[in-house]
C-alpha cells in the first residue's frame, strides 16, 4: 500500500445495468486495493449481484463497502422489484428507468452531506452528479464505460453531423476528424444523434455530455496501448482530461471473484471448467450477446444451425427464455452433446474467455466484452446490436483487426426479426476459428493480451494513471486543508 498522508475517501455511483455496474465495481475494488476508502453506493436488490466480492475485499483488510438507498421504483411507474436495466423490455419502460434515476438525486445529495467524501465517481447517467458535487466542493469524475474510439466517433457525429448528408440509411460516409478512416452508415447512428434536440432521448444524452464537459475529468475502461491514437485525440483534440485504469476485470485474481463476478452463474463453476479442461487448446468458440439483449425464438434458431454446421465446439449463453416458441431445431441438444454446451441465463464469462480452450468469442460487441476477450487473447466474430456496439466493432476489426464481422447493418434494440442469416454467421465462425487468417488474427490477439496484462502491472501504464489520479486528488485535498487554515 502507498504511504499516504491522508486517506482519501471516494464514492461510487454505478448505474443499475450489468454494462456499468461491473466495471464500477471492480474499479472501486481497485481503489480500494491502492489504500483508498471506497463506498459504493446501491440499491437492496442490485448490491447482492456484488456483495459477496466485496465481503472477501473486506477480509482480506481492503477499506471497501456498500451503502444502500432505496430504488423508486413504484414512484416512477415502474413493477416493484425492477431496478436493474436488464429487467427492462420496453422503451416506455426505459423512459419510466430514467425517471427513477433522476429522483435518487436527492437522497444521494443527502447521503454525500453525511459521509463527505474527497471525490464522487458516477456513472455517465447520472446527469446531475457533477452539480451535485460542485456544492460540496469536491472533484465529481464521470465514467462511461465505453472505449476511447467510441466516445471519439460519438463526438465527431455529434459535433459535424455527416449522417445529415447522405442520401440513404446503407450508404458508408466517413467518421470526420478521426486518426484513421472510420466509415459508418446512419443505420448504425444512434437515433438520440438523428433526431431533433426537442426528444426526449436526445436531451438527455445532451445533458449526459454537458455534465461530461463539466465534470473535473473522465476515467476510461481501458489502456494506452489498445488505442493510443484514441486517448490522445480524446485528450488532446476533444480536451478532456482523462485517466485509462483498464483493463478493470483483471482486478478479478481468484477463481470465486471470476466465477461470481456480475450475477449468479447458471453453471457451476467447476462443471464448466471440467467441460474446457476436456477440449483441445483454441478449438472451442463463446457466443454471448451481453448482460440486455433478447434475441427472438427464430434469430436464435438461426445461430443454432450455424453453430451446428460450422462444426465448432462452442459455449452459447442464452438469456432465459420468455418467448414460449421453440428455438432450438428438433434434436439439436442431443446431437451436440459432448460438442456444444448452452448456458441458461448468466455465464461465469471471465472464467470462460480465460481458459486455453476457448479460441474465438462471438460478441454484440459491448465495451466489457471486447475489453474482456482482448484481455484473454480471444478473437472475436462481431455482430453489433445497438448503442456504441457498431463503433467498437469498427476499433475490432478494421483497426485492431482481430475479428471478422458477421455483416451485422442495423441497430436493434427492442425489434423482434432476424438481424442475421445462418450462411452469414456461420461464414465468419468458420473464418475465425479456421480460416487462412485465423493464426494471424490469433498472434495479434495475444500481442494485445500480453500488453493489457502489462498495462496492469505496477510501473504500467493503467497503474501508473491510477497512481497519477489518487496523488492529485490527495494535493487538491491538501491545497483544500492548506487555504481552510488561512
Ligand atoms: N456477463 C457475464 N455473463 C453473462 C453475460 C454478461 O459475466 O452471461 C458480463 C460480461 O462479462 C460483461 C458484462 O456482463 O462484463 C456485459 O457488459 P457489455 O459491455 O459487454 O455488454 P452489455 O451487457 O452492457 O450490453
Amino acid at each position: 500500500m502507498d504511504s499516504k498522508p491522508c486517506q482519501l475517501h471516494v464514492l461510487f455511483l454505478p448505474y443499475m445495468a450489468p454494462g456499468h455496474m461491473i466495471p464500477t465495481i471492480d474499479m472501486a475494488r481497485l481503489f480500494a486495493r491502492r489504500g483508498v476508502k471506497a463506498t459504493i453506493i446501491s440499491t437492496p436488490l442490485n448490491a447482492p449481484f456484488f456483495s459477496k466480492a466485496i465481503e472477501r475485499d473486506g477480509q482480506l483488510g481492503h477499506d471497501i463497502s456498500i451503502r444502500i438507498i432505496k430504488f423508486p421504483a413504484a414512484e416512477a411507474g415502474l413493477p416493484e422489484g425492477c431496478e436493474n436495466l436488464s429487467s427492462i423490455k420496453s422503451w416506455d419502460m426505459h423512459a419510466n428507468f430514467f425517471k427513477a434515476m433522476s429522483m435518487l438525486q436527492q437522497p444521494i445529495e443527502q447521503l454525500l452531506e453525511e459521509c463527505h467524501p474527497h471525490c464522487l465517481v458516477a456513472d455517465m447517467t447520472f446527469t446531475w452528479a457533477t452539480e451535485v458535487a460542485d456544492k460540496l466542493r469536491i472533484p465529481r469524475l464521470y465514467f462511461n464505460g465505453t472505449s476511447y474510439f467510441a466516445m471519439c466517433v460519438f463526438d465527431s457525429l455529434k459535433r459535424y453531423e455527416p449522417h445529415r448528408r447522405v442520401d440513404s440509411d446503407f450508404e458508408p460516409f466517413i467518421v470526420p476528424g478521426l486518426p484513421d478512416q472510420i466509415k459508418t452508415t446512419r443505420q448504425q447512428v444512434p437515433d438520440y444523434l438523428k433526431q431533433t434536440t426537442e426528444h426526449e432521448f436526445t436531451k438527455f444524452v445532451n445533458q449526459v455530455s454537458e455534465s461530461e464537459v463539466r465534470s473535473y475529468g473522465v476515467l476510461v475502461n481501458s489502456f494506452h496501448e489498445l488505442e493510443p491514437a484514441y486517448s490522445e485525440h480524446y485528450t488532446k483534440v476533444m480536451g478532456r482530461k482523462a485517466w485509462h485504469l483498464g483493463p478493470l476485470s483483471l482486478c478479478n485474481r481468484n477463481i470465486e471473484d471470476k466465477a461470481e463476478r456480475g450475477n449468479t452463474a447458471s453453471i457451476g463453476k467447476h462443471e464448466c471448467l471440467r467441460w474446457l479442461d476436456l477440449k483441445k487448446p483454441n478449438s472451442v468458440l463463446y457466443i454471448c450477446f451481453g448482460s440486455l439483449f433478447d434475441f427472438p425464438a427464430a434469430q436464435l434458431r438461426e445461430i443454432a444451425l450455424a453453430l451446428e454446421d460450422s462444426g465448432q465446439n462452442f459455449i452459447w449463453v442464452v438469456r432465459k427464455h420468455e418467448d414460449k416458441e421453440e428455438w432450438l431445431p428438433e434434436g439439436f441438444e442431443r446431437r451436440m452433446e459432448g460438442k456444444g454446451l448452452i448456458i441458461r441465463g448468466w455465464a461465469p464469462q471471465v472464467l470462460i474467455l480465460d481458459h486455453k480452450a476457448v479460441g474465438g468469442f462471438m460478441t454484440h460487441c459491448g465495451w466489457n466484452s471486447t475489453l474482456e476477450a482482448v484481455t484473454a487473447g480471444v478473437p472475436l466474430v462481431t455482430w453489433p446490436l445497438y448503442a456504441e456496439q457498431f463503433d467498437n466493432e469498427k476499433l475490432i476489426t478494421d483497426v485492431l483487426k482481430i475479428g471478422i464481422g458477421v455483416g451485422a447493418l442495423e441497430w436493434s434494440r427492442y425489434a423482434k426479426k432476424i438481424l442475421v442469416r445462418k450462411d452469414d454467421i456461420e461464414k465468419a465462425i468458420v473464418q475465425l476459428m479456421a480460416g487462412e487468417e485465423a493464426e494471424e488474427i490469433r498472434n495479434r490477439a495475444r500481442e494485445l493480451q500480453e500488453m493489457a496484462r502489462n498495462a496492469m502491472e505496477e510501473g504500467g501504464s493503467s497503474y501508473s494513471d491510477l497512481t497519477a489520479l489518487l496523488e492529485e486528488l490527495r494535493a487538491l485535498e491538501t491545497s483544500k486543508q492548506e487555504s481552510a487554515v488561512h
